[in-house]
Formats: structure tokens, sequence, C-alpha cells
């Protein structure tokens, strides 16, 4: 039978307890949202839904085309005027996702004959532009500068070194710093992904580049997410104007996807004119992380010390994980759920979102809540 492989897939998996289904969530859900990564509650803010509507209006609810032919509307060159501004690089390039921006930038920065040195807890979306890529990977361990001057030693020819900025499942930061410097020792390029330090990290916000110093620097390239802390849809690269030329004319998943939507463009600037004129909800976003992390660990919790907005909690197993997060969600908390295969690591966790938002109300409740239903 055609696809029958699938059935003995879908029987391993049921048999190792590893089955993903969709749950579809209510407009009027009555959770407390630890789940989302919505750091500073802007998706639901009257002004970001706002922005997406009169955008819509305006433009349309497509871009109608990619961006070399149609995809290209005013929005979408004022909100990569704007993104490169407030994080302190020379230019932006919108995408329709953090995904896709991330394929690009790893593509288009790793021609044949170049190396590529890779962090092991790299997220799926820069592991996967390692594959597309002509250039070859190396893999190195995890947060290791070290690593990478030794990876970087043994190349000769063009050479980028990746990394999430803040890792997605622990909420841990990259050594950025130390990164960059091993990287400029070799003269490779830094590609840093800083889906989760936009909006929390650095001045106001402004990221975890900003934060290091690297902001506007032209051997480092950033890649951000519109979907996590601008409550938005959608990616950017930024970084020196060639490079982001370059990637005008090299990037498959710029020159062959459609451009992004107008409303996810309009959400996404009201979004950052709101980061303008509050500037402490970063802060607050770290603050909350700290609080939830200090409380845990109080509680006897094995935490991770939290870098940004992420609090990763660890759980005895796989199936304790699961268990642990459906206790939580019948006392009335979202939460995420991490496991193999989504961690190579092994290490099954839960990961706590700890929102600009929260009151303190919420946070005792989300404490209370994790305490009581811990395994
Ligand atoms: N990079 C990291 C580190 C992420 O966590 C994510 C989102 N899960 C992405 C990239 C992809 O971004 P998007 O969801 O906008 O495609």
């Amino acid at each position: 039978m055609a696809f029958g492989w699938i059935d003995d897939q879908a029987e391993l998996r049921r048999l190792a307890g590893l089955v993903r289904t969709l749950r579809p969530r209510p407009a009027d859900s009555p959770l407390l949202d630890l789940a989302s990564n919505d750091y500073l509650g802007l998706a639901h803010h009257p002004e970001v839904v706002e922005g997406a509507a009169v955008a819509a209006r305006t433009w349309g609810g497509g871009s109608t085309g990619s961006r070399l032919v149609t995809g290209t509307t005013e929005l979408h060159a004022q909100l990569e005027r704007e993104l490169a501004e407030f994080t302190g690089f020379e230019a932006a390039l919108v995408f329709s996702s953090g995904y896709a921006a991330n394929l690009a930038a790893v593509t288009t920065l790793a021609p044949h004959g170049s190396l590529i040195v890779s962090d092991a807890g790299n997220h799926a979306s820069l592991i996967d532009g390692c594959r597309l890529a002509r250039g070859a990977t190396q893999v190195v361990g995890h947060a290791d500068p070290d690593g990478v001057r030794k990876a970087l030693r043994t190349h000769d020819g063009p050479a980028v070194v990746v990394s999430d900025s803040v890792f997605s499942v622990d909420g841990d930061a990259a050594p950025v710093g130390a990164l960059a410097e091993a990287s400029r020792e070799f003269g490779a390029g830094l590609l840093l992904d800083d889906a989760h330090g936009l909006g929390v990290l650095g001045e106001g916000g402004r990221g975890a580049p900003h934060a290091a110093g690297l902001a506007g620097a032209e051997d480092v390239v950033v890649t951000v997410t519109l979907s996590k802390s601008l409550g938005s849809q959608g990616g950017a690269v930024l970084g020196p104007a060639r490079v982001i030329d370059h990637l005008v004319n090299a990037a498959r998943t710029f020159i062959f996807d459609t451009g992004l939507a107008p409303a996810a463009a309009g959400a996404a600037l009201a979004a950052l004119t709101l980061l303008r004129r509050e500037p402490e909800r970063a802060a607050r976003a770290r603050a909350v992380a700290s609080e939830l992390y200090t409380r845990f660990t109080a509680a006897g919790l094995e935490a991770v010390r939290p870098d940004a907005a992420v609090v990763s909690v660890r759980a005895p197993s796989p199936e304790a994980a699961v268990q642990w997060a459906a206790d939580c969600r019948t006392a009335g908390l979202a939460v995420g759920c991490f496991r193999p295969p989504s961690v190579p690591d092994g290490i099954s966790r839960l990961r706590l979102t700890a929102r600009a938002d929260l009151s303190g109300a919420e946070i005792e409740r989300a404490v209370r809540v994790i305490g009581e239903t811990r395994p």
C-alpha cells in the first residue's frame, strides 16, 4: 500500500508515548497562558490589532505576489526601515516567517567551499538552513567559543558562525560577545538568531546583539521573528546593506515566497511603536522570568536560570512531563511541554514564558499550580 510505512511509524510513536495532536485554542480560553511566545503581551494589544486591521483595509488580505513582483508594498519598506533603525543595523529584509528568514540567511551566507560552525542547541530552522546550504557544516558544543575557534582553525575559505542568541527551549543566552571575538580572530562572519532576544534583551528590547555592542557591525547578521515579542507573524534579516542586497538577489525563500501579509506588517509596525513608547515592557518580561525562576528553585524544582523570558523546568521523564503539563491545564494553566525528539538532549521539561503583562496574582497562581502538580 502507498504510504503504508506511515502506519508503522505511527505505531512506533504510539508505543513510545510520543504522539502529538493539535488542540485548537478557543478565542475565550479560560487558561492562564504561560505557553505562548507573546512575551510582551502585545498580540492582543488594541494598537497592534488596529495596526493589522488598517493595513488589511488599505493593502488587502494578502500581499498579492512575491516580493520582487507585486509583494512589496510601502508598508513592507517602512517596516524594514523601522526594524533596522530599532535594532541598530544598516538594513533589514522582511520574510513571511522567521523560519524562512533563517533558511535565507544561512544558505546565502554559506556558499560552496565555505564552513558553517553551528551550535549544537540551535533552532531547527538554522539546522535546516545548514542542510540546504552549499557550504559544509561543523556542529560544535553548546555555547562553546573555544569549540568555534577549533572548528575555524581547520578551515581555509569563507566561514560563518551560527547561533541562537537565546536558546528557544531552555532560555539560556549564547556567549554572544565571545562568539564575535572567536569569529573575528579568523575573519569569519557571525549569524545570530535573535528570535527570543528581540523585545526582551538590550535597551528597551533592542535585542541581544544590541546589548552586546554588535549592532551595526559589518561582520554580524541577525535574524528575528515578528511572531514573539512583536505579537505578529513574519521574520526579518538585519545586517549591512550589502548583505541585505545579496539576500534580495540570492535567497530562495525571499525570491520564491509570497510577501508578508499586510496585516502582519501593520501589526509589527504598531508593536515597534509601542516598544519605543513603553521600553519598560522588556525589563518587566525579564523581571517576571527571574521571579518565576527564583520561586521555582526555592520550591526545590530544577530550573535553568533565565537570560530572557523563557523559564525551563526539568521533568524526570517524558511521561512525567506530559502528565505534569496536562495536570497544569486541568488546573487552569497552559504551559509548554518539550520532550524528545523536539529536544535532542533527551531531557524533558516544561517551558514557561514570562509575559510582561502577567499580574502579581497571576504569577502567584502559576507558581502554586506548578508546585501542586509537580511529579
Ligand atoms: N528561531 C527560533 C529560535 C525560534 O524559536 C523560532 C520559532 N519557534 C524561529 C526561529 C522561527 O520563527 P517563526 O515562528 O517566525 O517562523
